[in-house]
């Protein structure tokens, strides 16, 4: 069987947060608390949940933008939080990202063609005359006028500098792609020609995407698989069409009802689950939905559930798929 393009293994992330680490007042957050999944090649892997869950900061984690607090994340076969510093710089040019705001990614005072260009300058690819004409062909790929080179990024729309954070992401010509929430900052009507856009480049390119949103509609639309996750933790996981089909955690049952659906035959009774997302300073105990959730029993409350198989390649964490 062929290595997956990216292996992640028991993730962690733990900030500390509050006084000075003498004070006694330092609690720690678990923004990140065990995930584990893989990616294979040419694969979209999309990464749902409410904000605040954990799945942004595990696109960075991935990406070494920030540190794991433990963990392991092997890409193309080498683990990332073993590389030295050297190897590490030379792979990140194969694993880049798309950020949700186009406008705080851009550089404000750089012309668009220095922006693409960046990146091939920092890692010494081709001479001058070279890149600009790869910026040129860059532009044209995401679908904008070479001459778009010249302008800076005020000068666009919203839409537009978002094609420029992909022309960007794809200079290095990178094998895996982590699009954090790339459409939710763009208006309605330019979400769905970045989406098609960035399923294009898939296909052209043989890209690999960590597809992260909080819109479980979009991330239906684009991913193969589906990754749901909840206060720092993944709580199901399978293949796109299973998990729309027949959701195995009561979670995911929530997200999906609340998923526009054109044929009235079709809709799902919409699900609103109790309470608010637990304080990650007071992570429940047991099953962190459980304070929420419509079918928790005396074990939700003190055990915490683990990923189990409830279908070929679709697991879920929940008592209620390994009995009462
Ligand atoms: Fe609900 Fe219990 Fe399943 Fe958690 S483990 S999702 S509380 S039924």
């Amino acid at each position: 069987m062929a290595t997956p393009l990216l292996e992640v293994r028991g993730l962690e992330k733990r900030f500390a947060v509050g006084g000075a680490w003498m004070s006694g007042r330092r609690r720690v957050i678990h923004a990140v608390d065990g995930v584990s999944f893989t990616i294979e090649r040419g694969e979209v892997l999309g990464l749902v949940g409410e904000s605040g869950c954990g799945k942004s900061t595990t696109g960075r984690l991935i990406l070494r933008l920030i540190e794991p607090s433990a963990g392991s994340i092997r890409f193309e076969g080498h683990d990332l939080v073993a590389l030295s510093p050297p190897r590490l710089w030379a792979t990140r040019q194969r694993m880049q990202i798309v950020f949700q705001d186009p406008f705080a990614s851009l550089n404000p005072r750089m012309r668009v063609g220095s922006i693409i260009a960046e990146p091939l300058a920092i890692y010494g690819r081709a001479d001058t005359a070279d890149r600009q004409r790869q910026v040129g062909d860059l532009l044209e790929v995401v679908g904008l006028d070479p001459a778009f080179a010249d302008r800076y990024p005020h000068e666009l729309s919203g839409g537009q500098r978002q094609r420029i954070g992909i022309a960007a992401a794809l200079a290095l010509r990178p094998s895996l792609i982590v699009a954090d929430e790339p459409v939710s900052a763009l208006d309605v009507s330019v979400q769905a020609q970045v989406l098609n856009l960035l399923m294009a480049l898939r296909r052209t390119f043989g890209l690999t995407y960590l597809f992260i949103s909080h819109d479980l509609h979009v991330v239906l639309h684009m991913s193969d698989r589906v990754a749901v996750m909840y206060l720092g933790e993944i709580v199901e996981i399978g293949p796109r069409d299973a998990l729309h089909r027949a959701p195995q955690h009561p979670y995911t049952q929530v997200l999906l009802s609340a998923v526009p659906v054109a044929d009235p035959t079709l809709r799902r009774e919409r699900i609103v689950p109790k309470g608010e997302v637990a304080s990650p300073l007071a992570m429940p105990a047991g099953c962190r939905f459980h304070p929420r959730c419509p079918f928790a029993f005396d074990r939700c409350r003190v055990e915490r559930p683990v990923l189990r198989s409830v279908n070929a390649g679709h697991e879920a964490a929940c008592h209620l798929h390994d009995g009462r």
